[in-house]
């Protein structure tokens, strides 16, 4: 099913950025001098790390590399030498990853993506987009392409969908802004470990890919470090699928499906460095605890003897698990900066560097998969057509004995003529039936009828044709043919520069590469064939002998002391981390201690179940019961709220207000009568008791109802008189002066 290719080692390139102002108005003078403690040899892929605190006549640090970019070196030399080969493997069917390793700052963003709107400093992503497209418009033209796109990071390890159509970009105006999903890692043995649900978009052009990138940036998680304004604050992951399908030499259609994995890691940091608090200080953690559990596993590969591999410590290293010791080619670009402040995390991005060279990778063609996107697409393209066709050949048929045309386009234009034709004639025949004067009214109106069918089948019959078609052709705008949907706008002369570029890049890789077996072999050769003429000759060459050997054991002394004092100061780390932890972890204790009853406590225990699969543990959710989950009541008949039957009772006998579930204030008009008193006789209706003065005439009818209104309230229910529900406030007040006069 897949051919078995030999295994190949993960390509390890270092890159130095220059210094920047900071860095170099306080690099003058210092022990690294002007340059920082970063020197290369780019022919050789050598990096010479200078100890600015280096004691005297302590060796300098030497590593070998595939090959090394200083600080003059240009974003397009990186691609042309270490990308392209990549991308080329990708193309024909091979997975591929890249990625950016090293401290904060030290230019694996600016490598990976660069500025996108400088042609010059445009980063490995790009170049990549421009690549896949280029390529696929330069090959033959029997191969069909699909290529699609995802977007995602890694965000306190929790796994974010970028390019979710239900995160909108910020830009969008008027869209609510959700934050992205969080999606599951699976691994299944036909495609390894994949995440489940990732939004996966087709793209045909450089221009939807970047669109699509451009969306999901928006979305990405940056804040500002001492060390970096736009520090990532986490790793993303773009991943280009490209299938690509192919007549084999029986005949047989061939599907290839490449994945290049393009991933910017967070950068490694140290928390004084960056001086982050808070909730930077929680996502450094997290970002330090993946990094570290990727430096393990490429410890772990690198040894060779060790069986286990940790890659289930973090999702970052689930993630590239197949680019790490499995079906995959591997570039890693280990990022330095040169200033004399970072000498140690600069030592340590260089020795993982230098283990990663030992990681073998067994990449292989991935032919015919199961879940090929593309086969889909072609199967759906050929139902549509034959749907069509045989659209047509009805269409034909009916035009009784028309001739078997070839061309698509043809083909439906005839049709779509013919059913014009056929449309106007049942028209003229509408006509006819409607002008004909012989014919009886029913009869007439049942002919009608039966041509106002046949019209509307005719109708319903190009309305659907009309939606196959449109369905076909976008399914089959979607599929990129070799050479023809996308124009190559490159000229010859641009073509061969291309081409030369390629060929220098592809040489000096080679002569780096000799340069480099030439420097081991010389190493092992030289004392062979070594003869002495004399003693005092053979005493010589063996002193020197001696002292290269001495050199390189204190070389290695040294190397073994640094190990241990990292060994050392990750283990603190650790330990530091590890008190952090305990302490919440008893603080939440103490919350469930105290604060949460014993029976809640264990129900909630009884809920957790453990999810091999993440690795996590994980609530359950409850059976839907009838005693844990009480329905709601349902609404009475004619109430909005749920009604008790002594409530209901009460309300249908008149009783108090507070039965009513709603409208419980009655705003009908007041209609009491007018109380009117003649003025020449009120002293003696008043009473010989109350004995108001004239001028307490006005007020003294106010004050008398607003006592009887206010009695009306506390009244018993034997006073309200009237049995009807809808008592209002107004009739209890004519009620009650009836009681008390
Ligand atoms: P990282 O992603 O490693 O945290 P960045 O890529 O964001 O770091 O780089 C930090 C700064 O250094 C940016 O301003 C970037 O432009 C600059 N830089 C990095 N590498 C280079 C380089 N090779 N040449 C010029 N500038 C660089
Ligand atoms: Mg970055």
């Amino acid at each position: 099913m897949s051919k078995v290719k030999s295994s190949e080692t993960v390509k390890v390139v270092v890159r130095c950025r220059p210094l920047n102002r900071k860095e170099a108005a306080g690099v003058t003078g210092t022990p690294g001098g002007k340059g920082g403690i970063v020197e290369m040899d780019v022919h050789r892929g050598q990096v010479v790390l200078r100890n600015p605190h280096a004691l005297p006549g302590e060796p300098q640090k030497t590593f070998t590399f595939d090959s090394v970019y200083d600080a003059s070196s240009k974003q397009r030399d990186l691609y042309d030498e270490t990308v392209r080969p990549l991308i080329h493997s990708v193309l024909d069917g091979f997975n591929g990853t890249i990625f950016a390793y090293g401290q904060t700052g030290t230019g694996k963003t600016y490598t990976m993506q660069g500025a996108w709107l400088e042609p010059e400093r445009r980063g490995v992503i790009p170049n990549a987009f421009e690549h896949v497209f280029t390529q696929i418009s330069r090959s033959a033209a029997d191969r069909q392409y699909l290529v699609r796109a995802s977007y995602l990071e890694i965000y306190r390890e929790e796994i974010r969908d970028l390019l979710d159509p239900n995160v909108h970009a910020p830009h969008v105006p008027n869209v609510h802004t959700q934050p992205p999903h969080i999606l599951e890692l699976r691994e299944s043995p036909e495609s390894g470990v994949y995440v489940r649900d990732l939004t996966s978009c087709v793209c045909k052009s450089v221009k939807e890919i970047e669109e699509l990138m451009n969306v999901g940036n928006q979305v990405r998680s940056v804040g500002a470090t001492d060390m970096n304004e736009h520090s990532s604050r986490s790793h993303t992951l773009f991943l280009i699928t490209v299938e690509c399908s192919q007549t084999g030499p029986e005949g047989r259609q061939h599907i290839r499906v490449g994945r290049l994995n393009l991933v910017d890691l967070a950068g490694s940091e140290r928390q004084a460095k960056t001086g982050v608090h808070g909730e930077r200080l929680k996502e450094a953690a997290k970002i330090n605890l993946s990094l570290s559990a990727l430096g393990n596993v490429i410890s772990a590969l690198a040894d060779g003897r060790s069986g286990h591999v940790p890659y289930r410590d973090s999702k970052l290293t689930r993630l590239l698990q197949d680019s790490l010791g499995g079906n995959a080619k591997t570039v890693m670009v280990a990022t330095l900066g040169p200033a004399p402040q970072h000498y140690e995390e600069t030592l340590t991005t260089l020795r993982y560097a230098n283990r990663a060279k030992n990681i073998k990778n067994q990449p292989r063609v991935n032919e015919d998969p199961k879940d090929a996107l593309l086969r889909e697409f072609q199967k759906e393209i050929a139902r549509l057509r034959a749907q069509l066709s045989h659209r047509e050949g009805r269409g034909k048929h009916r035009k009784e004995d028309g001739c078997d045309g070839e061309g698509d386009e043809e083909g439906e234009e005839e049709v779509e003529k013919e059913r014009n034709l056929q449309e106007e004639r049942l028209e003229e025949e509408k006509e006819a039936i409607r002008e004909d004067g012989s014919l009886l009214a029913v009869e007439k109106q049942r002919l009608l009828g039966e041509k106002e069918i046949m019209m509307g089948d005719l109708r319903k019959e190009r309305d659907t044709t009309e939606q196959l078609t449109a369905k076909y052709k976008v399914m089959e705008s979607k599929l990129l043919v070799g050479g023809r949907n996308i124009l190559d706008h490159t000229n010859e002369q641009q073509k061969t520069l291309e081409k030369r570029r390629q060929e220098i890049a592809e040489q000096s890789r080679r002569e780096r590469e000799i340069l480099q077996q030439v420097m081991v072999q010389d190493e092992e050769t030289l004392e062979l064939r070594e003869t002495f003429s004399s003693l005092q000759q053979e005493v010589e060459a063996k002193t020197k002998k001696l002292k290269k050997l001495y050199a390189r054991l204190q070389c290695v002394k040294a190397e073994i002391q640094d190990v241990n004092d990292e060994h050392v100061r990750s283990r603190q780390e650790l330990e530091q981390t590890q008190n952090e932890l305990t302490r919440e972890l008893k603080f939440k204790y103490l919350i469930i201690e105290n604060f949460i009853p014993p029976e809640e406590k264990n129900k909630i225990m009884n809920r957790l179940t453990f999810d091999p699969e993440e690795d996590q543990w994980k609530f359950q959710l409850l059976p839907p019961s009838e005693s844990q989950m009480k329905k709601r009541l349902a609404s009475a008949v004619g109430y909005k709220r749920p009604i008790s039957q002594y409530a209901r009772v009460a309300l249908a006998m008149g009783a108090h207000s507070r039965y009513r579930a709603e409208n419980i204030m009655f705003l009908e008009l007041d209609m009491s009568p007018p109380t009117t008193v003649s003025l020449d006789h009120w002293p003696s209706e008043v009473g010989p008791n109350c004995s108001p003065s004239p001028t307490d005439n006005a007020p003294y009818r106010e004050r008398a109802t607003r006592v009887r209104k206010s009695r009306s309230w506390c009244q018993a229910p034997r006073a309200i008189t009237s049995s009807s529900s809808t008592v209002s406030l107004a009739t209890h007040s004519t009620a009650t002066p009836s009681t008390a006069q």
